[in-house]
């Protein structure tokens, strides 16, 4: 990363803020799945960005619109987001620099009852107003008004189309056909509403600040069934019970949620298969065995 370009991303930051921003010194964070990430240092105010290839901007650009999406529900805390643009060579997002620590008991009870306020905001369809990435798999979040045709059309055949096209085909396609036939099987007494939801909340997307105030970031943002959000913090877990109980006193899940949640994570194991290949596709197979068998 030259001078040049971080010359260009501290004027981008001065007009945004609309006063003078001069970086005192940049350092390079680690942590990050698909971007680099650096700390700015400015005299009284520092910033995190993140940088990619110039053709990645549009990524940044639906980034920046789900993290104001998100800021202004004012439920749960999420950096605030300052620019996004392109130098000659890359494409970057600017962000409010947050000291981020690990959670506490207290304050996984505080994203517990946060995340339930979250979802409590919602649209009369699923989707969002524009499309964007899961890891750096292009998410479409075309609007439509049926669930059940959202997960199999927008979700789950998507991955399987991309996972098609990478070469995986056979069991994972068979059995993947199979289940997007049989979606409705687990929708009977349960009709989702769309909520708007964080879309990628691992356990690696979520934190606390030096004030002990839970803190969100890196979202895939659309409105959509709740349980998704709820499913894929189990997967790779990081969440205590605190936080279960918490959102369930603000807003119980429905008990079918034990069976759908693999079917919600499914979506991000076939991502999984997508971006990194490996053991995922026989973690998916099982897992759609699983589903079908119910
Ligand atoms: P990526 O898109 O590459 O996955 P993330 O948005 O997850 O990158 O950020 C990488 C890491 O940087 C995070 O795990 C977190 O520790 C840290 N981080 C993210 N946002 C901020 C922020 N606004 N201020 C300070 N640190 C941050």
């Amino acid at each position: 990363m030259n001078a040049q370009n971080f010359a260009v991303i501290a004027n981008q930051i001065s007009t945004a803020i609309q006063s003078p921003f001069e970086i005192q010194a940049t350092k390079s964070l680690a942590g990050g799945d698909i971007n680099r990430a650096f700390l700015l240092q400015g005299v009284s105010q520092n910033y995190f960005v993140k940088l990619n290839c110039v053709e990645l901007v549009e990524m940044f650009a639906a980034e920046f619109a789900g993290l104001n999406e998100l800021a202004q529900t004012k439920t749960v805390k999420i950096p605030r987001p300052i620019i996004y643009g392109q130098t000659d060579d890359v494409s970057f997002l600017v962000l409010e620099f947050i000291e981020l620590k690990r959670a506490t008991p207290k304050s996984e009870r505080l994203l517990g009852q946060q995340l339930a306020q979250l979802h409590q905001q919602k649209q009369p369809y699923f989707g969002w107003k524009i499309d964007n990435t899961i890891g750096s798999t292009p998410q479409s979040n075309k609007r439509c008004e049926n669930w059940i045709t959202f997960w199999r059309e927008q979700r789950l055949a998507a991955q399987l189309k991309l996972a098609a096209q990478k070469g995986y085909g056979g069991q994972l396609q068979i059995l993947g056909e199979k289940l997007c036939g049989r979606l409705d099987d687990f929708f009977t007494n349960y009709q989702p509403q769309a909520s708007l939801l964080h879309g990628d909340l691992w356990g690696g997307n979520t934190a606390v600040n030096t004030e002990n105030q839970p803190v969100i970031f890196d979202p895939a943002c659309y409105y959509g069934d709740r349980e998704t959000d709820l499913a894929l913090t189990e997967l790779f877990g990081g969440f205590g019970q605190d936080f279960y109980s918490a959102y369930n006193e603000v807003w119980r899940l429905d008990s079918g949620y034990k069976t759908r949640k693999t079917l919600y994570n499914l979506y991000h194991i076939l991502n999984h298969v997508n971006l990194f290949g490996g053991g995922y596709a026989s973690q998916a197979e099982q897992m759609m065995r699983q589903l079908l068998a119910n």
